[in-house]
């Protein structure tokens, strides 16, 4: 059982390889009772390249075109897919809290389904995927993860968006690609004040399955953070591949729904027009 995947990527965003209308022909192939495209803005890359002194790694820049590229595409697939797929316009917005005005742009398209609130880089720091944590000093890689956190206690508090993209993201990469370990449980504390945020806020997380085809091995958040989440009093989740490929989407979906379950989630969630819709699990 797939369900639904709330969290995807197209050739839209750089490091998508798939048409969004190939997405979607797999989403129907899947069955999905609810996809979205959810492609990349990078609030602190929103112009062209030119506009920036520290230039970034990904040599992705420009958002505000691929949004608008994003944007001009949806109308149309909407309207092919109709009937045979219920699509959904979404955006994962990444570091609202460093370009405030960028994010107010996207904030302002009335058109999308769903925000995801994403941090991939921590303020003054690469993208985790380019920082060299194997050879970090133990105590550096510690605050490191601590400001990560404090960032979306920032995000949490300040930014528009349904639901809180991976919030174990730089797991992926200081556990599973440096190998290295840490000990996470010394941010629980500062976790619980972000869910508590969220759920007085009406926001939501997602479970992220692309750990689990990556090094990591473990859903973003796993477990342990779904359970919290949701004994806090948190009732809106949504489950997402985060697939940049048509093979992999939905996957691991049916995964994610054992972990909502054993949290004691009933319902996982999509977002239509900004407001979630409930699915039996
Ligand atoms: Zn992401
Ligand atoms: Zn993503």
């Amino acid at each position: 059982m797939v369900l639904c995947d709330m969290h995807s990527h197209s050739s839209i965003s750089f490091d998508g390889k798939n048409s969004p209308a190939e997405m979607c022909e797999r989403a129907v192939q899947l069955g999905l009772s609810a996809y979205a495209l959810t492609d990349h803005v990078e609030c602190n890359f929103w112009l062209p390249r030119s506009e920036y002194e520290n230039t970034n790694d990904y040599d992705a820049y420009d958002y505000r075109s691929r949004f608008a590229m994003a944007r001009n595409t949806m109308p149309e697939l909407k309207e092919r897919y109709k009937g045979r797929l219920e699509l959904l316009f979404g955006c994962e917005l990444g570091q609202a809290t460093q370009a405030r005005s960028a994010a107010e742009e996207v904030w302002a398209a009335k058109e999308l389904d769903l925000l995801i609130g994403s941090l991939h880089q921590v303020r003054k720091h690469d993208d985790f995927y380019f920082i060299n944590l194997v050879n970090m000093p133990q105590d550096e890689l510690e605050k490191l993860l601590k400001d990560y956190y404090y960032e979306l206690v920032e995000l949490a508090c300040t930014a528009d968006f349904d639901v809180m993209g991976h919030i174990t993201y730089p797991l992926r990469y200081i556990i599973g690609e440096a190998g290295r370990s840490v000990d996470i449980s010394e941010n629980d504390e500062i976790i619980e004040q972000i869910f508590k945020e969220l759920i007085s806020r009406g926001k939501g997380i997602e479970i992220n399955t692309s750990g689990l085809r990556q090094k990591y091995g473990k859903t973003m958040p796993d477990l342990k953070y779904v359970k919290m989440y949701r004994q806090l009093g948190g009732e809106i989740l949504t489950l997402g591949s985060d697939s940049h490929c048509v093979e992999d989407l939905g996957k691991g979906i049916a995964e994610g729904i054992e972990i909502a379950k054993q949290a004691g989630f009933k319902y996982t969630a999509y977002f239509k027009q900004r407001k979630a819709q409930f699915l039996k699990l």
